[in-house]
């Protein structure tokens, strides 16, 4: 038989789709806005949102911007925020290495992280005390011999190599880190996330940090921890932190491979809008037991708004 056409709630039926439910993890970029545009009625939603007494968090893989970063960014489109509603995939970054002993008075504490990264991790690893080496402006001899590699001596107190979004990005920083994931004992990969590619508009797509992952694990021939939306830790690290109930919250994201993957991973209530990666015909191909929850057109619809 045919399959069940997906169906898009509109703003008169998909607000009491969320009754039952006190806290939204909201996606940013693809609900809130694309790039730097604004998404219609976003702001208005969250205000909605609030004064129907949900709370609000909002996880972003991104990682070149910190959390106060981030704030100001929201603060800059009209949305009202405060920084500790902010999960970027930069803060999840520092958490985790909190959480294996990173930082003051961890078991690791006196282990450093090497960055590969930009400003965001920084300023994360700064606030979370964590003591770092590499970042935006990490600078090494170009890797362009045996000999230069060979003569290549690497921090020894390096316990976790850290890949977020680099433009910086090079075959010279893949070797120091490959060194230090192959020789140090001990030493941990950690992605920001593993995004493929995102879109900035203009029907472009702009390469996202998975490849840059990929290319230290093939290069050093591990596998990373994603602390992002996508993988595994995140999930339970939101559930104990902000003592999230599953079965009162709900995820409003557009990808399937990472915001809606997490959902179904933890049981929550999962919507996707329409205004990111994910058509219609891309869900129209699924199974109806991997769709979202509810599909709308836009972040607004679920708060009644047109
Ligand atoms: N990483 C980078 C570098 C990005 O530019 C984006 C989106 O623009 C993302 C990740 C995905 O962010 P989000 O989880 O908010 O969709
Ligand atoms: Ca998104």
């Amino acid at each position: 038989g045919s399959i069940a056409a997906v169906q898009v709630l509109d703003e008169h039926t998909a607000p009491e789709k969320l009754q039952s439910i006190s806290t939204l993890i909201l996606d940013c970029d693809g609900v809130l806005w694309r790039g730097s545009e604004i998404i219609r009625n976003a702001p208005e939603a969250l205000r909605v949102f609030r004064r129907d007494g949900k709370r609000l968090l909002f996880v972003t893989n991104n990682s070149s911007k910190s959390r106060v970063e981030y704030a100001a960014k929201f603060r800059s489109l009209g949305l009202e925020v405060s920084p500790d509603e902010i999960v970027s995939s930069s803060y999840c970054a520092a958490a985790y290495l909190k959480s294996v002993g990173f930082g003051a008075n961890g078991s690791r504490t006196d282990k450093k992280v090497l960055l590969l990264g930009w400003t965001g991790v920084e300023q994360e690893l700064r606030a979370a005390d964590i003591p770092f080496i590499g970042g935006r402006e990490f600078q090494l001899p170009a890797m362009d011999s045996m000999d230069a590699m060979k003569e290549l001596q690497v921090d020894p107190d390096i316990g976790a190599v850290v890949v977020g979004w680099d433009p910086n990005f090079s075959y010279s920083r893949i070797v120091y880190a490959s060194i230090c994931l192959r020789e140090l004992p001990g030493c941990v990969l950690v992605a920001t996330n593993t995004d493929c590619a995102d879109h900035i508009g203009g029907g472009r797509m702009m390469p996202g940090t998975g490849g840059l992952v990929r290319a230290v694990e093939v290069a050093a021939g591990t596998t990373a921890v994603n602390v992002a939306k996508g993988g595994e830790w995140l999930l339970p690290y939101l559930c104990r932190t902000y003592n999230l109930d599953p079965s009162r919250t709900a995820i409003i994201g557009d990808r399937m491979d990472t915001d809606i993957l997490l959902g179904r991973q933890g049981g929550l209530f999962t919507c996707l809008p329409l205004t990111g990666v994910t058509t219609l015909e891309r869900l129209q191909s699924l199974p109806p037991s991997e769709r979202p929850n509810v599909v709308v057109g836009s972040v607004a619809k679920l708060a009644g708004l047109p």
